[in-house]
Parts: structure tokens; sequence; C-alpha cells
């Protein structure tokens, strides 16, 4: 055969597949009530993030619905003539949803992280990274050209320490998760914050797990943490618990005006779709007004933790909320265990390398108020079920 220019693709694929990292695109239904379809088998799907349950909420469902009257896309960049009075709306109840004084939307929660970072630091620039933030954080930071330095996760002390040694650069900036999305643990946002003053460095705080779901009104982390709001550049989307898509930051009024004139990932892409804008209004005002989904999800996340501990799973000890790692270590053992659970009905991500470090492959259920407390026995039912099996043979 003449060897042609694209053979390498499926030697690279061949080569995951090998290490059982090759990941296979799934065609998966929708079915409201917490579950979905995969190959004509109903399961459990406990590997989304529509943590409460607002994707197909009635209400969010009517707003986007009636929003569909004045089309479907934003028709051009936000920046050109995309930002419609949907958008604008968007934007001022994130702001007071958030209780900052302004908000900006991106295309996207990776837009947004990726084009804040490169609009607020550049060469001269030190961007001090958590190991473990969202790949869109760490993508970012290399893109700004600014030097990268990557900490301990949660490891504050040793930040402290590398803070003290960066005097000469231009801008700092401390980039971390609130809700850290593989492991279902926190930043410890109250020494951040701290370090940040005390360093005269920005602080960007990704709420993308957060949002909706921790704070006395569903605001997040930093809500809970009481950060002066307008001190912090936060990043949120809308697409976990507020259940539509996209991505935005909140702060202070300059930093959005900042955004807005810089920004490339926002200036370069098309806004919002229009029932994307109005489905992430209607999601905030039910985060606000229905408590008890928030308050369910807390209780009942907490209750599984417990449930699996007792049946030997290893769930670490700092994990809080929907977001609930089982460690297994081998991708390959993840995987197995994966299927199982499916077999048993039950949808539950097995997470590998790279998503992940290496030999740190895990499940990683998340729960979702949509679940109910049928949905759950579910789950806890098979985790018994797969235990005892593994333990047979
Ligand atoms: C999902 C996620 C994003 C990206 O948000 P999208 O709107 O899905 O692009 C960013 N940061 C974190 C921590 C996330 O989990």
């Amino acid at each position: 055969m003449i060897p042609g220019p694209y053979d390498w693709i499926d030697e690279e694929l061949t080569r995951l597949d090998q290490k059982t990292l090759r990941r296979r695109a799934r065609e998966v239904v929708p079915i409201s009530g917490g579950q979905c379809e995969i190959d004509g088998k109903r399961l459990w799907n406990f590997s989304g993030n529509d943590y409460l349950g607002l994707a197909s909420h009635p209400t969010v469902i009517a707003a986007a619905r009636s929003a569909l009257e004045s089309g479907v896309g934003a028709r051009a960049s936000a920046l050109v003539s995309g930002r419609t009075n949907w958008h604008a709306a968007l934007e001022r109840k994130l702001a007071a949803f958030k209780k900052t004084e302004a908000a900006i939307l991106f295309p996207t929660g990776f837009a947004a992280n990726f084009g804040t970072i490169a609009s607020c630091v550049g060469s001269a620039d030190v961007v001090f990274c958590d190991r473990l933030n969202h790949a869109s954080l760490i993508d970012g930071a290399r893109h700004s050209k600014a030097k990268l330095r990557i900490y301990p996760h949660r490891d504050f002390d040793f930040l402290h320490d590398e803070l003290k040694k960066s005097a000469s650069y231009r801008r700092k900036m401390i980039v971390t998760d609130s809700y850290f999305s593989m492991d279902g643990d926190v930043a410890p946002l109250k020494e951040l914050g701290e370090l940040a003053e005390s360093f005269n460095a920005m602080l960007l705080v990704d709420e993308a797990h957060a949002t909706g779901v921790f704070g006395p009104t569903g605001g997040g982390l930093l809500e809970e943490a009481q950060h002066n709001p307008d001190r912090v550049i936060c990043v949120g989307t809308l697409s976990k618990a507020l259940g539509s898509q996209g991505g935005f930051v909140v702060g202070s009024k300059s930093l959005c005006d900042w955004l807005w004139n810089s920004a490339r990932t926002g200036m370069f892409s098309t806004g919002l779709s229009i029932p994307n804008c109005a489905g992430a209004f209607a999601a905030i005002d039910v985060i606000v007004s229905e408590p008890e989904r928030r308050e369910w999800l807390l209780r009942t996340s907490t209750h599984v933790r417990e449930q699996l501990r007792n049946m030997n799973w290893d769930v670490p000890k700092d994990v809080v909320g929907p977001i609930i790692p089982v460690m297994i270590g081998s991708a390959d053992q993840t995987l197995k265990l994966s299927r199982s659970l499916q077999d048993e009905g039950i949808l539950v991500a097995g997470i590998r390398p790279p998503t992940v470090p290496r030999q740190s492959a895990r499940l990683r259920i998340s729960i979702s108020f949509d679940h109910g407390e049928e949905g759950i026995e579910a789950l806890l039912a098979a985790f018994q079920r797969v235990r005892e099996t593994q333990k047979a043979i």
C-alpha cells in the first residue's frame, strides 16, 4: 500500500484502543425524569450535569418555546448585532443573581474561560492554576502566553510561597474551579481570596458546577464564602444546573466592558441562540423560587455517599455535593465496572486519563433532582449488586 498523509489517524486510534483509552460516540435519547435510552435500553442517567432537573422543567421549556417567536439563532456575534434584547435581559438577570455590577455572555463556558484569561494576562504576567482545574482554564492560561504555574490541588500554602517569588511579574492571576468537576471537592475560596488581596493578584473562579447548587440563594460557592463579588472574576456556564447552553462572566462593570472589547472567543463567535437565553433566564427564577430542589440534592448526595462507603466503595473524604467520584484506579477496571452498572440499568461515567491523572480512573456519579427517590434506590441497589458480583469472582 502507498502510504497516505492520513494513515497516522488510524495508527493513533489503534494505540488508544490498546490502552483502553479510546472513546466512542454513543447516541443517547434523553427522557425526562432523570432517564435516557441507549441502544434501545432505558437507563437512569447518572452522568449528566442537569443537577436540578431544569433542562426539562415545564417553566423553562415554556420560556424557550415562546422565545422561539423571535427566531432561533442570534444572527451575528454579540459585538455586531447578535446581542438581542433576550441576551441583554439575561446578562442583567445573571448580574442580579450573582450580585455583581455586570455580566457578559459567551458562546460556551469553555469559550468564557479561554477568552477571559487571554484578555486579562499576557507574556509579562503569571497565572497560578490548581493542578485539577478544568481543561478550559489550563488551555486558556497556556494560550495567554503568561507564565503558567501549576500548584498542587487546593494547596494554598504552596501557592503562598509561589506568590512570594512572583514580584517581578506585571500582573498575577490565581485561577481555580470552585467545585471540582471530577473530584467533587471545593477550593479554599476564603484563603485564595486572602492571598489574592495580600499579593495584589486577580482571582478567577470557575463556578460551572457550583452555580445553582451551592449558596444561600443558589448563587454558588462564592456566595457561600461571602466574597466581594466585584473583586473576583467569576465564570459560569448555563449548561449545567441552568439546563441550557452558553457561558458567562460576572464581575465589575469595567471587567465586563474590557472583555466586551477584547475577549476574542466572544467577539468572533455567534451569540447564544434565543431559546437558550430565554430558558436560562427562566431557570434562574426557578432556582431562586424552588430552593427545595437544591436542598433535596445536597441531602440526597450526602445519603448516597454514606451508603456507598458502607458498601466499601472508595469515596474520598472531602467530597461534597452532587458529584460523587468512586475511585477505582485502573482505566480497564473502571470501564468494566461502568459496563456492569449499565447492565444493571444505571449510566455512570467511567472517567479515564487524560481527563484525570494516570491511575486515578474513577466512576463519577452525578445526582440530579430528576432522579427522585426511585432513581436513588436503583443506583444504590446496582452498586450493591456489582459489589457482590465482584466479591464472588
Ligand atoms: C463544563 C465546564 C466548563 C465548560 O462549560 P461549557 O459551557 O460546557 O463549555 C468550564 N469549566 C468547568 C469547571 C466545567 O465543568
